[in-house]
């Protein structure tokens, strides 16, 4: 056994050392590192190397090479850090291997998703019965509620979709926003859909739904809408299209991504009023929650069509009365998610999320602030994390732009809003820290005067 300690001893030395170092380091890879990633490039080994050697290696080449998005630096898409309590779960759960597809393969994974499924039907206020499955991200939860919604929609006008399939069915109407974040789009697609089918509707200054724009609604209705607009932050109105909704029999379903946390802060809560009413969500853990990558959860009103979709049954999958993970997700073998999501919200409590929304709120109104002061013009109202920018120009944006990733200091992306080319922050990171904002604000102005030379 001495091999096998030796090599996690390895892994938590360098670990260890890695994290400690985030805090300094800039937050995108230096030309030296990248420099050495092509030696990784080698024909495949013949033999074998002691595994311990081998973690050396992937700490030197790799660790110098990742984007230090787990610091409080880094603003670019909306990504999130990730907790120290979420990673020391999420080492202990590597280390248990479970296989979280059903309860007899782990009644710990199986028992630690249906607690933290149930937490968070109460933290976000969703009817308590909803359904809920473990997934990747938001584009697998909103593929997976889109599934859902089709076989409701589809049953309830007679048909069975798991046992006809969709040659003889008929059309299902797709209502949602001119903003609609991409991955919506793709998740259609898994799901049979084409952007043709697509009613657009057009959207306000904040890119928020305009409800008297909508097409009429009917019982084969899917209206897709936004919780946190990836640009401004916004959210459409709830109470105002689930009401038109609900009266034709349409259902519903929420990308609340990143937005269905607001719904935890006294303070934001206002921002996504009525989302309850809807019919299905998806939302991610490795965004606002600072998971690491790679968690999401759905949540769904109604459970037969959930299990029409993807329950599963085979004598082999032993069923018994516990809650069987892979009736709820497209995949039958998955790694625990359940386990991150457990060990955030028990460390956090209900207090300790609210915390964190309100916290890169903050700090994202002290951004909007600082940026103006530097002469940059800010574009949306700063209502949520999500700082959209730009300078005078196009070009002056671009330059300000590559300064600013050029200072090492912190990074954010380029974004397209209305039409024209500006920066992004998403203050999405738990580690973000009022001295990470000084400091990156201090970078913003250097690249702003440098770019005036
Ligand atoms: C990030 C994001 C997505 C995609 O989520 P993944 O977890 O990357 O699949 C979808 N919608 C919104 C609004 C997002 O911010």
């Amino acid at each position: 056994m001495s091999g096998t300690t030796d090599v996690f001893e390895t892994a938590y030395r360098h670990a260890r050392e890695y994290m400690g170092s985030i805090p300094q380091r800039a937050v995108m890879p230096s030309d030296e590192a990248l420099q050495k990633l092509p030696l990784l490039r080698e024909p495949l080994p013949l033999h074998g190397e002691p595994a311990a050697d081998v973690i050396d290696q992937l700490h030197n080449f790799g660790s110098p090479n990742t984007v230090a998005s787990t610091g409080g630096r880094f603003f670019g898409f909306v990504v999130g850090g990730a907790l120290p309590v979420a990673i020391a779960a999420s080492w202990l759960a590597s280390s248990w291997d479970q296989n979280a597809g059903t309860w007899v393969l782990s009644p710990i994974a199986g028992d630690l998703e249906a607690i933290s499924g149930e937490w968070m039907l109460e933290l976000f206020d969703l009817p308590r019965d909803a359904v809920f499955g473990f997934v990747t991200g938001a584009t697998m939860a909103t593929f997976s509620s889109i599934a859902a919604a089709r076989s409701a929609l589809l049953r309830r006008r007679g048909f069975d979709v798991k046992k006809s399939g969709l040659a003889d069915v008929p059309p299902i109407r797709l209502i949602m926003s001119e903003d609609i974040h991409p991955t919506n789009l793709t998740a259609l697609g898994y799901a049979g859909f084409g952007t043709d089918q697509i009613e657009f509707v057009a959207v306000d200054d904040q890119g928020r739904m305009i409800p008297k724009k909508m097409p009429s609604l009917d019982n084969l209705s899917l209206v897709m809408l936004q919780a946190g607009n990836i640009n401004s932050g916004a959210s459409d109105d709830f109470e105002a299209i689930c009401r038109l909704a609900r009266r034709a029999g349409a259902w519903v379903h929420v990308d609340a991504a990143f937005g269905l946390w607001a719904r935890v802060s006294e303070h934001k809560k206002h921002l996504v009023e009525g989302i309850e009413r809807a019919d299905s969500w998806s939302v991610d853990g490795h965004k606002w929650l600072n998971l690491p990558q790679d968690s999401a959860v759905y949540f769904c009103r109604d459970g037969e069509a959930v299990h029409d979709t993807f329950g599963v049954d085979a004598t082999y999958l032993i069923r018994d009365s516990n809650r069987q993970g892979n009736n709820f997700t497209p995949e039958l073998s998955r790694r625990a998610r359940g386990v991150e999501f457990w060990a955030a919200l028990k460390s956090l409590g209900r207090s300790g999320v609210a915390n964190i929304v309100d916290e890169t709120c903050r700090h994202a109104r002290s951004f909007a602030d600082g940026i103006e002061q530097a002469g940059l013009e800010v574009l949306n109202e700063v209502v949520l994390n999500q700082v959209v920018f730009r300078a005078e120009t196009p070009e002056l944006t671009k330059l300000v732009l590559e300064n600013i990733q050029n200072s090492g200091v912190l990074w954010l992306g380029p974004t397209t809003w209305k039409g024209e080319y500006a920066m992004r922050i998403s203050v999405s990171s738990a580690a973000t820290s009022d001295a990470d904002v000084q400091q990156s604000l201090a970078a913003i102005r250097g690249a702003v005067s440098q770019s005036k030379v």
